[in-house]
Order: structure tokens, then C-alpha cells, then sequence
């Protein structure tokens, strides 16, 4: 027997997703093959994310219901770049709460140190226990933890300066966590992306850089405006598709070999897979892209 990291209670725990399993599974399926690489670690192929044994089946039951309404009524419509129902429940911004402390709870497991001040930690354990309030019923919402959601698909084409050459691969199909800070630590926030929307949650802001539409812990509506974030995360995505070109570049010569020889295997389904389509897009925009 554990004890469960969301209601503390002992209990056998689950293997739990870090990132929601019908993300990798679309991954997957709209691959063209049936293999992901991992991103950290290009040259090993992983079925379906990581996994770490966090939370007991009660709580995991309790993800699952905000995770089905999100992929029901948001992620279904955004993996099809169309326009999303700005209208949501009190599901969103617990789904998305559930998306931020598996961020925190992902680190403390692997044991990962970032270099925070102990001020910043506090904050941090702070944030993660406001949000295991939220997600327990205990409180009705997050206090200042408040959490975003972002939709670039409400943007047709990114035309913007310097983009790196596989930026609509990264916006439409990329899948990470992170807990992202300034390193004045003015600002700090978890980082979610399941492909084609992201999702911040607020541990620090004290520059006041995220604005007034965060999520509404009942009912809410999506602002229906352009996609346009703070300065800050539009430069945390175009660092993040650069590292991703860099990680692609550094996947081993006999891997790459096998990457190629599983898309000539199944070219049929490759070709009219989403992977190509967006691989395409970039080819069109950016030109063939440098090794
Ligand atoms: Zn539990």
C-alpha cells in the first residue's frame, strides 16, 4: 500500500498517465506508423507516454470523467482544426487543474531538481495543494492558481518572423509537460500541450503577464478572439519546435534508418496520415529542412 498523491488516502496505486491516454493514442493513430519516439530520448520508441504510479483507481476515475468530457467536446473538434464550442462546464478548468498537478506531480516522482529558489518551491507546493483542494471538491476554485487554455487553431496560418521550419508539425501535434519560469522567478507556470491546444496553469505571475481569460471554475465561454498569447509563451513555443528540430537531429543514424523504413512499409496509410499532412505544410511554408 501507497499513499495516493492526490487524496492521501492509502491505496493500491494505478499506473497513472501523465498526459491523458486517448492523446497518445491519436498520436498514433494519425502517425501513418504505429510507433511514437520519445521526446527526450529520440532513439527509443514508446507506445503511449510516460507513466508513473501516482494516484488510487477512486482518483483516477475522477480524472477520467473531466478527461472524457474534454475530448468529447474540445479535443475532438481542435484535432480537426475546427472551431471549438466556446461554451464549457465546470469539467474544463478541472480537467485542466488535473493536466497542472500531474506537471508537479511528474517532477517530484522522477526526482527532477530544477534550479528554483526555496521561495519558488514553496510556491510551488502551494500551487499543488490548492489545486488537489479544486480537484477534491474541497474548494471551488483554485484561489490564484487560475488556469488557461490556448487554441491556435483559431488562427489560420502563423506568419510570423523566424519561425522554425517544423512549426506547424510542433503547434498541431506536439504532446509535453513542463513547469515553465522566468529566471527572475517573476513568473512561473505549468505547461501542458496535447497536441493542437496547451493549457498554463499559474504558480507565479507577478508581472501580471497572463491576462483576465483564464477558466471559470462553473460554466465559462472560450474567448472567441485570435490567438494571441503574452510575448512570453509565443517564445517558449518557438524555443520548444527549435529543441524539437535539434532532438529529430539527434535520433542515431540506425534509428533513422527504421524511422524511414517503417514509412515505406505503410506509405499508403503515411501519406494520408495528419503527421504528413502537417509535414507538407511546413515543406510548403519553410522549404525542405536543413540536417
Ligand atoms: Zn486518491
Amino acid at each position: 500500500m501507497s499513499v495516493c498523491w492526490l487524496c492521501a488516502e492509502e491505496a493500491k496505486l494505478c499506473e497513472s498517465h501523465v498526459i491523458p491516454r486517448f492523446v497518445f493514442a491519436w498520436l498514433i493513430e494519425t502517425g501513418g506508423t504505429p510507433y511514437l519516439r520519445h521526446g527526450a530520448t529520440p532513439n527509443r520508441r514508446v507506445q503511449d507516454g510516460d507513466k508513473h504510479f501516482l494516484y488510487c483507481k477512486k482518483c483516477e476515475d475522477r480524472f477520467s470523467r473531466f478527461e472524457k468530457s474534454f475530448k468529447e467536446r474540445v479535443f475532438q473538434f481542435a484535432i480537426s482544426s475546427e472551431k471549438l464550442t466556446p461554451r464549457y462546464g465546470p469539467w474544463m478548468s478541472r480537467f485542466a487543474a488535473s493536466l497542472s498537478i500531474r506537471a508537479i506531480h511528474s517532477k517530484s516522482y522522477r526526482g527532477v531538481s530544477d534550479a528554483y529558489s526555496e521561495g519558488l518551491r514553496n510556491q510551488i507546493s502551494d500551487a499543488e495543494q490548492s489545486l488537489r483542494e479544486f480537484l477534491l471538491d474541497k474548494t471551488k476554485h483554485p484561489g490564484r492558481y487560475r488556469q488557461y487554455f490556448y487554441y491556435p487553431g483559431y488562427f489560420n496560418s502563423f506568419d510570423a518572423p523566424d519561425l522554425p521550419s517544423n512549426w506547424n508539425t510542433y503547434i498541431k501535434r506536439s504532446v509535453e509537460r513542463d513547469i515553465l519560469f522566468t529566471e527572475d522567478e517573476s513568473f512561473c507556470a505549468t505547461f501542458v500541450k496535447t497536441g493542437p491546444v496547451f493549457f498554463v496553469g499559474v504558480i507565479r505571475d507577478g508581472k501580471g503577464i497572463l491576462k483576465k481569460d483564464f477558466l471559470r471554475c462553473g460554466d465559462g465561454e472560450l474567448s472567441g478572439h485570435p490567438f494571441n498569447p503574452p510575448s512570453m509563451i509565443w517564445h517558449h513555443l518557438s524555443l520548444r519546435a527549435s529543441k524539437s528540430i535539434d532532438l529529430m537531429g539527434a535520433l542515431s543514424e540506425k534509428q533513422a534508418k527504421k524511422s524511414e523504413e517503417e514509412v515505406r512499409k505503410r506509405f499508403d496509410d503515411f501519406k494520408k496520415s495528419d503527421l504528413a499532412g502537417t509535414l507538407i505544410e511546413d515543406l510548403e511554408q519553410f522549404g525542405p529542412r536543413k540536417r
